[in-house]
C-alpha cells in the first residue's frame, strides 16, 4: 500500500531509478498503488540483494558446453546441417528436466524449446530468450580445450597449444575493461564457441535462478535454442507459435551493456554468364569466354569504397564470395549488405551496368541477374517497439551497467525473427574474437548477461500490472 511506503525511500528509490524511461517509470507508479502487491521499489531492491548473493551457474555451464563440438556446414543440405549439433541440444533438454523445466524438448531439426510457467496471478504475454547452438564452420570446433585467466591484468595472451596465437591488448581494447576480471580463451588450436555457447550458459543460469527463487516474479518465458544460425538457417524451422511470444532477445551481442537493435539488409546476387566456346586451336575471332568475362567483371568493381575491406560503421558494400566456370559458362555470386535496405537495389544496378559495360567487348555473350533477399535491417520493425528496447535498456541499468544501443555489421537470428513477428533485438553475451582462434569472454560479463536476463523478465512483468 502506497501509504506504507516511506517518503524517504521512495525518493531514494526514484534517484536510483531516474534514467528509466518515462514508460517504465510510469508502470512503478502504477504498481505503488496497485492493490495486492507491496511495491515495486521494494521487489527492485530484495531482486538486487537477491542476484548479489547467488552462485551464478553460467561460468560452469559454459565449460562443459564448449567442449561439445556442434560446427555447422554451409554445404550440408540436411536440418540440422550437422548431426552432432543435437548432442548439445540433449544435453540442454536434461539440463532443464533436471531444472524442473519438464516441457523442455527437443526435436528431428535440432531445435530446443522450453516454457517457464509465469508465477504472477495477472495474465501477461510471454518474452522469449533465444542463442544459437553450432559454431562457425570458419574455425574449427573440435576438441575446444578452455583455459581460465583468473584475475587478468591487461597484458597480452598467449595461447599454450600454438603460441603463434596471441590475444594481443592492442588488438582488443576491450580487454582495457577486464581488469581483474577472469578471462576465458581457448588453447589455440580452435574456436572458443563463446558465440553463442555464452549466450546458452547465461539464459541457463537465468532458468537456474528463476527455479531456485520462485518468488522473483515473471511472466511466461520461452526458451529457443536454435541450430545452424552460422549458416544462416537458424530459423528455416522454428516453430513461431509454440514460442508464442510477444518479444523475443536473442543473447549474442559482443560487449557487456550493448544493445543491438539494427542489422545489415542483406540481398544475395548471382550473375550468370553464357560465353561462346570454341576449339582453342581454331577459336580466333569467335570465342568468348565465359570465364574471362566474370574475371573482368570482378575486376571492374570500385577499387576504394563499396567492399567489405574499405568500409565500416554504417557503411555498405558488395562482396563477390565465389566465382565458378569455364569457357561456355560462368557464374559469380554476390552478397550485397546495406543498413539502408533501398540501397540494395543500387547496388545491384551497379553490378548490372558493370556487366552490360564488360559485354560491350563481347556481343556474342550474354548475362542474367538474380538478386535474392537473405534479411532485413530488424530496426525498420523494431523502431515500432520501443518498449522492446527500453525495458532490455532499464534491465542493463539495474545490472549496474551503461547500457548503449549499436548496429551490427551482420545479421541475427533475430532479424529474422523480427521480421516473422517476433521483435528480437540481440542483448550482449559477452563474446569477443568471433569466429577465431583469439575468442575470448569474461566470467563477470556472462553473470552480467545473465543479470540483465533476470531484471528484464521482472521488468516486463511489472509493466504489466495494473
Ligand atoms: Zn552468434
Amino acid at each position: 500500500m502506497a501509504n506504507k511506503i516511506s517518503t524517504t525511500k521512495i525518493i531514494r528509490n526514484f534517484e536510483r531509478l531516474s534514467t528509466f524511461t518515462n514508460q517504465v517509470k510510469i508502470s512503478l507508479i502504477n504498481t505503488i498503488f496497485s492493490k495486492d502487491i507491496s511495491n515495486i521499489f521494494d521487489s527492485m531492491t530484495q531482486l538486487q540483494q537477491i542476484i548479489s548473493t547467488y552462485s551464478f551457474s553460467s561460468k560452469d555451464r559454459f565449460l562443459t558446453y564448449v567442449k561439445i563440438d556442434t560446427q555447422s556446414d554451409p554445404k550440408s543440405i540436411t536440418s540440422p546441417s550437422t548431426e552432432k549439433q543435437k548432442d548439445l541440444a540433449l544435453l540442454l533438454v536434461n539440463e532443464l528436466h533436471d531444472l524442473g523445466i519438464f516441457n523442455a524438448h527437443t526435436n528431428e531439426y535440432g531445435y530446443v524449446y522450453a516454457h517457464l510457467e509465469s508465477n504472477v496471478s495477472e495474465e501477461i504475454p510471454a518474452i522469449c530468450f533465444c542463442a544459437h547452438m553450432d559454431t562457425s564452420p570458419d574455425c574449427s570446433g573440435f576438441g575446444v580445450k578452455p583455459i581460465i585467466h583468473e584475475n587478468y591484468i591487461r597484458k597480452d595472451l598467449i595461447l599454450p597449444d600454438d603460441p603463434t596465437v596471441i590475444i594481443r591488448l592492442n588488438e582488443h581494447p576491450d580487454l582495457q575493461e577486464q581488469l581483474g576480471n577472469d578471462i576465458i580463451t581457448a588453447s589455440g588450436n580452435t574456436l572458443l564457441g563463446a558465440d553463442n555457447k555464452a549466450g546458452i550458459a547465461e539464459i541457463m543460469d537465468a532458468v537456474a535462478f528463476w527455479q531456485q527463487f520462485p518468488s522473483v516474479q515473471h511472466g511466461p518465458i520461452s526458451i529457443v535454442f536454435t541450430p545452424d544460425e552460422e549458416v544462416g538457417r537458424g530459423t528455416d524451422h522454428i516453430d513461431i507459435q509454440k514460442i508464442n511470444a510477444v518479444y523475443g532477445y536473442t543473447l549474442d551481442g559482443e560487449k557487456r551493456g550493448h544493445l543491438e537493435n539494427e542489422t545489415f539488409s542483406a540481398d544475395g546476387f548471382t550473375i550468370k554468364i553464357k560465353g561462346i566456346s570454341q576449339h582453342p586451336g581454331f577459336a580466333k575471332g569467335r570465342m568468348e569466354s565465359a570465364l574471362k568475362i566474370a574475371a573482368e567483371i570482378v575486376s571492374n568493381l570500385p577499387m576504394l569504397k563499396l567492399s567489405p575491406e574499405t568500409t565500416e560503421k554504417m557503411e555498405g558494400f558488395i562482396h563477390p564470395i565465389d566465382i565458378q566456370g569455364h569457357v561456355e559458362e560462368a557464374q559469380i555470386d554476390f552478397i550485397l549488405r546495406d543498413f539502408d535496405t533501398l540501397k540494395l537495389i543500387e547496388y545491384g544496378n551497379l553490378l548490372k551496368e558493370i556487366t552490360f559495360n564488360v559485354l560491350k567487348n563481347y556481343p556474342n555473350s550474354t548475362a542474367n541477374f538474380i538478386q535474392t533477399e537473405q534479411y532485413r535491417n530488424m530496426n525498420e520493425i523494431l523502431k515500432d517497439h520501443p518498449l522492446c528496447i527500453s525495458l532490455a535498456m532499464d534491465a542493463m541499468k539495474l545490472a549496474g551497467l551503461t547500457p548503449e544501443t549499436t548496429s551490427i555489421r551482420g545479421g541475427t537470428d533475430g532479424s529474422r525473427l523480427t521480421f516473422m513477428g517476433l521483435p528480437c533485438p540481440n542483448i550482449f553475451a559477452g563474446e569477443h574474437a568471433f569466429h577465431s582462434k583469439e575468442e575470448w569472454i569474461s566470467v563477470q560479463d556472462m553473470q552480467k548477461a545473465t543479470e540483465t536476463v533476470i531484471y528484464l523478465a521482472n521488468l516486463f512483468t511489472s509493466n504489466f500490472h495494473k
